[in-house]
């Protein structure tokens, strides 16, 4: 706001700008000049930047001459893109009249207003968002100690609002991964949210009475039929909506009832760490190519995906509605022929739920009510072919069917209305509604192409009447239809009329090898045909409006068909993964048990499958009751961070409601799960690379419970051997002892496996490896008992480290080892036990008496000095 300059002394139009400009302070203005969206003084420096555009000058403003750099605004969307894209914020100042309507009321500036402000998370043009993830905006608000979220995502209209604890946020942000935020400036400064959105938090108090505001929104007197909210999640709530309101200049979107989300009891907790390990819809570098989502993606629709992502984002903590979803795959899976029926009319399904949007926000294409006529056609197919199933189905698909009803009065409608073999692009170009919809439209129409014969007629007429073969009548944006003659031609007609009456050539315009004429009869057919023209335009838009009125008016009807669409379209995708590669049901129990026979891993199985690689070695995985942990040795590149993450991610697909890889799977539901594989740096976070660990195993020890399950690569490695063998020593017990969840354990301290005598529930496994003619041969194969050596150098030799290097080390490892069996080393083996001891709640001083005790070298003393030292004991204690 500092850099915007005096509005004092400026030009109407410019007086404008500053109107718009000091409204929205942190938006760039888009001010639309005819053609052009001109950005001005510090907007234009930003943009010409951020656009890589020319940045020029024009008038002065207070002696000062103005920078300014524009965009077509046939083009505009582009630019903008690129805009929201880098996280800029723009408020389009649009002109609110034509010149025409402007010099009727004397004004020499044409009205200008700011029509919507457009943010990353306020986009509705497809070009701006991605089809398959949902464009969050979250709002954060504290009422008393009540912390709370609310979520919109207004190009679908999806409102969903949690209340969770405030140390929860860094897991719901990696959750919903929302595109923006707004808050009030206390919670914006929160560092896990202000971390992810830097640029893109918009500070805002939340509304006076959000329960009023929220009532109003959605004309209901009363919120409690939509669930039960807390008073911070109100205010979240409201908060979301009313930014919203401010960016569509008033205008509210569409939007469902917001949905109170189950916080911590409904939904598997994966923090952000968890998340980034298992490389869910991101992968470690965050890219989103080997991802699970896309290995496990068989959805045919961009809804489908999306509500895909959502659920592999959000898996589920209760055995009924997991069993639900399970069941629906399952018909699904069975129903062989009504799957490819089902998916035979999903496949190119439009998305439904985003063109509604647009509607709502009359911002809309010609192809959105189309959007709305084929998925409308596609809902009844998909129902077609759902009703060829024997019934009943379980009830989620039951209840989709359902869902899949619409009004017949809305379909039978919008399938007659539109044109929908030649839609045009954009609304004015005309020819929305088809032929034989609409009475008074067809006859407008037939006047307006009857003129357009006429003229057509006339051309002939006027060319035998001023003796000119070669006239024709052409159109002209501003002077409407002119007879056009060669110049020498046109001479004489102007030099000696040919004609009187209505054909009387009147001149209108000469150019270099033409000259234009109008007559009377030509101005007057030229008058029918843009009346008509007018007329039939004025009626086409009241024909679309119409149509969207009624779409609108079933709007929820349409929203929830839409939802049925994408569910259908996910049990569908799911089904199919599950017969592609043999996939199976998991039994979901409430024992703490985890039982997979045959697991794969489904992404790193994809990209051998893809690279046409060996085939994947499937390996089981029992952490039932008795043998609950797993400390898993081998060495490095024998797929023990494969396993393990395999292991973790078959919880996350089957809570998701998803077949997993495996023969048979039987698991305890689980209602943490925690991965710490893989590079867990931050560096940019500034915190080095042990840091980070010991703060992620912190989090598991403090959170886990014994219904989670642990999946630990190599806790202690960044450290010195000694503090490293001494912290995953201390960890593992804990897991056992204190939390005793299931877990997995990986590590390169073969010493930890002499604890596998005094944890009675911990099992010992290991990466098989054989030797080859000097060479280890990885088996990927996970058989019982402790790995015996590292296999390091080994590994080493196959990273290309350079030979001379590979034989210092192996001479080196053979004088370790002689030394280890001389007895150095291995008296840790008898030194370990003191880690077993129960760890003190605090560390106690020695007291004196010990330290006396400590300090005295029996082999050393005299009887006499015994004697002394006696007596001083005994004062001591
Ligand atoms: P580690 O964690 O022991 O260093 P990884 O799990 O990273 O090893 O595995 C190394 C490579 O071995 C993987 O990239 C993968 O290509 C291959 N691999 C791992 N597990 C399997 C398996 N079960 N079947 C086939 N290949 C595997």
């Amino acid at each position: 706001p500092d850099d915007i300059p005096l509005a004092e002394g400026a030009t109407p139009a410019l007086a404008q700008w500053f109107v718009a400009k000091n409204a929205h302070p942190d938006a760039l203005v888009f001010f639309r000049m005819g053609d052009f969206f001109e950005m001005f003084f510090g907007d234009a420096r930003i943009a010409a930047d951020a656009l890589d555009i020319a940045l020029s000058f024009r008038g002065e403003h207070r002696g000062e001459p103005v920078p300014m750099c524009g965009v077509p605004v046939h083009a505009w969307e582009s630019y903008l893109a690129r805009l929201i894209r880098q996280g800029h914020r723009v408020a389009i100042c649009d002109q609110m009249e034509t010149p025409e309507q402007a010099k009727k009321r004397k004004a020499t500036t044409l009205r200008r207003e700011v029509v919507r402000v457009v943010t990353p998370a306020t986009v509705t043009e497809d070009g701006l968002l991605d089809a398959a993830r949902p464009a969050w905006l979250l709002a954060l608000a504290e009422v008393g100690s009540g912390f709370a979220a609310a979520w919109i995502d207004v190009s679908t209209g999806g409102f969903e609002t949690m209340a969770l604890p405030r140390d929860e946020l860094g897991a719901l942000l990696a959750r919903i991964e929302p595109v923006e935020a707004c808050a009030p400036r206390e919670l914006a400064e929160l560092p896990d949210l202000a971390q992810r959105l830097p640029g893109r938090i918009a500070e805002r108090a939340p509304p006076r009475d959000p329960g009023r505001l929220l009532r109003e929104a959605f004309g209901v007197a009363t919120l409690d039929g939509f669930g039960r909210f807390t008073e911070a999640e109100l205010a979240a709530a409201a908060l979301a909506l009313s930014y919203v309101r401010e960016t569509q200049a008033g205008a509210l979107p569409r939007l469902d009832p917001p949905r109170p989300q189950a916080g911590a009891a409904g939904t598997l907790a994966l923090d952000a760490a968890t998340r980034r390990s298992l490389e869910i819809l991101r992968d470690q570098r965050g890219g989103t190519e080997a991802t699970l989502f896309v290995a496990v993606d068989r959805t045919l629709t961009a809804a489908g995906a999306r509500e895909l992502a959502a659920r592999l984002s959000a898996p589920l903590a209760e055995a009924e509605a997991v069993g639900a979803r399970h069941d629906a795959v399952s018909f699904l899976l069975e129903a062989e022929a009504v799957r490819a029926a089902l998916r035979a009319a999903l496949k190119g399904a439009p998305d439904m739920a985003r063109a509604l949007g647009r509607l709502a926000l009359d911002r809309f294409f010609p192809r959105d009510l189309g959007a709305l006529a084929h998925g409308f056609a596609r809902a009844e197919a998909v129902r077609a072919a759902l009703a060829e199933a024997a019934l009943p189905g379980p009830p989620l698909i039951e209840a989709a069917q359902a869902a899949l009803r619409l009004d017949p009065g809305l379909t039978e409608e919008f399938g007659r209305a539109l044109n929908l073999e030649k839609m045009p692009a954009r609304l004015e170009d005309g020819g929305v509604i088809a032929a034989g919809y609409d009475g008074e439209l067809d006859a407008l129409r037939r006047l307006r192409d009857g003129a357009r014969e006429a003229v057509a007629a006339l051309q002939m007429e006027l060319a035998q009447a001023w003796g000119v073969a070669s006239l024709k009548i052409r159109h002209h944006q501003q002077f409407g239809f002119l007879a056009e003659v060669p110049a020498v031609a046109g001479q004489k007609l102007v030099q000696a009329p040919p004609a009187s009456g209505a054909m009387a050539p009147i001149h209108r315009q000469t150019m270099a090898n033409a000259m234009r004429f109008t007559c009377t009869a030509l101005a007057e057919l030229d008058r029918k045909v843009a009346e008509a023209g007018e007329r039939a335009t004025t009626r086409e838009r009241a024909c679309i409006t119409h149509l969207k009125t009624l779409a609108l008016r079933h709007g929820s009807q349409v929203a929830e068909a839409a939802r049925a669409l994408a569910e259908l379209d996910l049990h569908a995708a799911a089904a199919t993964l599950a017969a592609e590669g043999g996939w199976c049901r998991p039994e979901l129990t409430e024992r703490a048990e985890f039982c997979i026979t045959a697991g794969r891993h489904p992404v790193v199985e994809a990209v051998q499958k893809r690279a046409r690689g060996p085939a994947f070695v499937p390996n089981d995985c029992d952490l039932s009751p008795g043998r609950r942990l797993c400390l898993l040795t081998g060495p490095n590149m024998a797929g023990k961070s494969t396993w393990l993450r395999q292991n973790a991610l078959m919880v996350v697909l089957a809570q998701s409601g998803l077949f997993v890889p495996a023969t048979a799977a039987r698991m305890g539901l689980v209602d943490r799960l925690f991965s710490r594989v893989g590079g867990g740096d931050d560096i940019a976070g500034g915190r080095s690379t042990f840091m980070v660990e010991m703060a992620e195993t912190a989090a598991i020890l403090n959170q886990a419970t014994a219904r989670s399950l642990v999946v630990l690569d190599e806790v202690g490695r960044g450290t010195a051997t000694w503090d490293g063998l001494a912290i995953a020593w201390s960890v593992l017990e804990a897991l056992h002892d204190r939390i005793r969840c299931r877990a997995i354990f990986a590590s390169h301290f073969h010493e930890l496996t002499a604890l596998a005598g005094r944890l009675p529930e911990l099992q010992l496994a290991r990466m098989q490896v054989r030797e080859w003619r000097g060479e280890v041969v990885f088996q990927h194969l996970v058989g019982p008992g402790a790995s015996e050596r590292s296999w390091g150098v080994h590994v080493a030799r196959l990273a290309g480290v350079p030979r001379p290097v590979l034989k210092r080390a192996a001479e080196v490892l053979a004088a370790l080892e002689a030394r280890a069996r001389a007895g150095g080393a291995d008296t840790l083996a008898e030194e370990l036990p003191l880690f077993a001891q129960p760890l003190p709640a605090k560390a106690v001083p020695p007291s004196p008496l010990h330290a006396e005790l400590a300090a005295i070298d029996l082999d050393a003393l005299s009887p006499r000095e015994a004697q002394d030292a006696l007596y001083r004991l005994k004062a001591l204690a």
